[in-house]
This record gives structure tokens, sequence and C-alpha cells, in this order.
């Protein structure tokens, strides 16, 4: 099993300057517990998503260290860090960032192809079993529904093995029933596949579930 732990110390995103500085993110410090659902919560404009993308590698912080195994992500040069995303993190977003024009299946292992590594397929099964999309591989994104879409994406950020899944308000343009199921797949599958998962979310029915919920205001925990 791969483990990973994250940790982030004194994060800072400012965007702008002098009297215009907008303090995203603004001296965040927290562990990731590993195999754990986090919650990460907060009001629009928070700095939630900045937080997040700062931790995936996805956006350079102004100041403070995010410790991937012990080193600092961005001491990575771009093509390294790129490998680590990929390697290391799945991604799942509200907008499901699908390739309309590939099939479901290829949505599916496109991290892997990414990668220029061979789809370990017994793994990709069970993972598509899991989610529930055996009959739709064929399929491309525009034929699907909504909740069908979303699963694409989760299967997708669990088909290279990530240790740690990065979740934006998953469910936030799915109806409360699919939301559920959502949930409910992905929390099983977190399990089932040991992984860490670390969600923003609206829904405080979906972080009274999570393991540990973290609260931000104004671009810090409270
Ligand atoms: P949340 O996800 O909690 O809604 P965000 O992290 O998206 O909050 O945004 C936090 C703050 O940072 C907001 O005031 C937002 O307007 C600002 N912000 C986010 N991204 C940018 C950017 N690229 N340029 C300037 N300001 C930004
Ligand atoms: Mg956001």
């Amino acid at each position: 099993m791969k483990e990973s732990r994250l940790e982030v110390i004194n994060l800072k995103k400012y965007y702008g300057k002098n009297e215009n500085i907008v303090k995203a993110v603004d001296g965040v410090s927290l562990k990731i517990e590993n195999g754990k659902f986090t919650a990460i919560i907060g009001t629009s404009g928070s700095g939630k998503s900045t937080l997040l993308h700062c931790m995936a590698g996805l956006d350079k912080p102004t100041d403070g260290t995010v410790i991937l195994d012990g080193k600092n992500i961005y001491d990575y040069n771009d093509e390294e860090l790129s490998k680590i995303r990929r390697k290391k993190f799945g991604f799942i977003f509200q907008s499901f960032n699908l390739i309309p024009v590939i099939n479901v299946y290829d949505n599916i292992i496109l991290p892997i192809l990414l990668d220029g590594s061979k789809p370990d397929e017994e793994y990709i099964n069970s993972i598509i079993k899991a989610v529930g999309l055996e009959e739709q591989i064929k399929k491309f994104p525009n034929e699907l529904s909504g909740g069908q879409q979303q699963r694409v994406a989760i299967a997708r950020a669990l088909s290279n093995k990530p240790a740690i899944i990065f979740a934006d308000e998953p469910t936030g343009n799915l109806d409360s029933k699919t939301t559920q199921d959502v949930m409910r797949l992905l929390k099983n599958t977190v399990k089932e596949f040991n992984r860490t998962l670390l969600m923003i979310t609206h829904d405080q029915s979906i972080a009274e579930s999570a393991d540990k919920i973290i609260t931000i205001s104004d671009g810090k925990i409270i």
C-alpha cells in the first residue's frame, strides 16, 4: 500500500498587492491523516479551493510549505511536481472535467495513459464495478447523467491508485439523491482501497460524516 503523509505549515496565498491584496489563504497549518476522510468547510470565498489547490501542487503558495513524505513539494521543478501529481494524487472537481471525445473507459484510464504506464486491468475493472459503471464503459460522457459522469470522475481519480484524493465540492452539481449515492460510493471506495480523502463541501451532513472537519474563514482555520 502506498502511503503518503501530507502536512501544511504556515501556508499563505495572496492575490494582488497593496490596498487590493486578497489574503485567500493566510497562515494555515495542518496535518492530513492517512486513510481518513477530512472535510473542509467554510463560506464561499473563504479560501477553501485556494488551500486545496496549493496542497495538491496545482497552485504555488506565496509563502509556507506543503510537505509530502518529508519534502516541500514546491522545491521540486514543474516536471517533478507534475509527476508527483500524476502518481500520488487523484482529483475530483465540481465540473466533472471529462473528455467528451473519448469513451467512459478511456476517460477512466486517462491518468494512467498520461503517465505512460500500463493500466492494471483487474484493478480498473474492480473500480468500474465499485462505481457501478459496467454497462456504461463504451458510452461517451454526454450520454450519461450528471451522477454517472461524477462516478466516472471518481473512477478516474482512483485509477492511478493515488494515495490522496483531492475533491472540490464534487457533489455541488448533483441532486440530493445522487449526492448521497456518490458520497456513499466515494467513502466506500476510499475505505476499500485505503485512500486518503480531502474534500471541500458545502453540505453540512456530508461534513458531519467525515473523520475530521476543518473550518476555514477568511483564509484561516477556525
Ligand atoms: P472558496 O473556494 O472558499 O469559495 P476561493 O479559494 O476560491 O474560496 O477564493 C478565496 C478568495 O481568493 C476569494 O476572495 C477569491 O475572490 C480570491 N481569489 C481566488 N482565486 C483568485 C485569483 N486567481 N485571483 C485573484 N483573487 C482570487
Ligand atoms: Mg471553491
